[in-house]
């Protein structure tokens, strides 16, 4: 749909694992094998527990295998790191997924780029970084929110060539790979960042806005140029005491003010949240396909 004013990542989410779906029988009657995805939870983080869960769930909804190892909070690094090369080498699992934040004592880095690259369905792994940055040639694997976030800008046949698109943040999980991806697309990028000066300013010269930074309704939608297209990653827990949670979840940008204004614009819970579990899935499903055609091959 060309003319929806709300970008439904709920929905577009529902109808790409209906496709995958689809891509994952067909695979198993191909192969007498399904692709499986581990993910690795380090500690008891409500938030993560609650992304883990619905990581499986949706794994589960798809028909991949799925394969979660909880470990507590106190984990050594040496001992996850022996997780991880237990995963490389099992055969079973193709896809692997370290949920993030790690403890303050694991230094993230070291963990991620243990992962085979093979297996990285979360693009965290440098060649993968690397393969998304260099922009003659095919990249690699994707990380999965910003792949979502240009998926559902496809879905809705929005048009990224030659458009100015503002990158709000430049974290390696949403910015950057955010920005290589729409550059890649022949937009013209702007990243902010906490240095930026006049935010404002830069946010209102953004055909296609996209806000990763986390603060929770900072963006004012009367900063937005009129008919832009926002797309809002940010997920942040506010107080309300008229919830049964005592709290709700809202976006970076001021959504009231911003309605009105744009062309369309993701919501938030809804949006970006769910395409992110889809492309985790997508990227499963892709390493599957590259290894048992790698193996058809040797
Ligand atoms: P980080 O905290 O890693 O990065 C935030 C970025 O925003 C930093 O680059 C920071 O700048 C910048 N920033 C912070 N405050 C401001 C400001 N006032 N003005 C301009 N820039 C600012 O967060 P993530 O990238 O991991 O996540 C961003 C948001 O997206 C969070 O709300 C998170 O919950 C959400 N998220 C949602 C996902 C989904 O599935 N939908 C997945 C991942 C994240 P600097 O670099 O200078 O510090």
């Amino acid at each position: 749909n060309t003319h929806a004013k709300i970008l439904d990542g709920k929905a577009t989410a529902q109808q790409i694992r209906n496709e995958l779906k689809t891509k994952v029988d067909a695979l198993y009657k191909l192969y007498a094998m399904r692709p499986g995805l581990a993910v690795v939870l380090v500690g008891s983080r409500k938030d993560s527990q609650t992304y883990v869960r619905n990581k499986h769930r949706f794994a589960k909804e798809v028909g991949l295998e799925s394969f979660n190892h909880d470990l507590p909070e106190s984990v050594t690094e040496a001992r996850l790191l022996q997780v991880i090369d237990e995963l490389n080498q099992d055969p079973r699992v193709h896809g692997i997924l370290v949920q993030l934040p790690l403890p303050a004592h694991i230094s993230t880095e070291k963990v991620l780029q243990r992962i085979d690259v093979s297996k990285d369905v979360d693009g965290f792994h440098a060649e993968n970084v690397g393969r998304l940055c260099t922009l003659k040639g095919e990249p690699g694997f994707i990380p999965c929110t910003p792949q979502g976030c240009l998926e559902l800008l496809d879905r809705y046949n929005i048009q990224i060539q030659g458009k100015h698109a503002v990158v709000l943040g430049r974290s390696n999980i949403v910015g950057i790979p955010a920005a290589m991806l729409l550059l890649r697309r022949n937009a013209t990028v702007s990243i902010c960042h906490s240095f930026t000066e006049n935010l404002s300013e830069e946010v209102s010269k953004a055909d296609i806005l996209i806000a990763a930074i986390g603060k929770p309704e900072w963006i004012s939608g009367h900063w937005l140029k009129p008919n832009s297209v926002v797309i809002d990653v940010g997920i942040n827990a506010v107080k309300d005491v008229n919830t049964s949670r005592g709290y709700r979840l809202v976006g970076d940008v001021r959504w009231e003010e911003a309605y009105p204004r744009v062309r369309c614009i993701t919501p938030v819970p809804g949006g970006i949240g769910p395409m992110t579990v889809a492309m985790l899935l997508k990227n499963t499903v892709k390493a599957f396909e590259q290894r048992t055609r790698g193996e058809s091959l040797s």
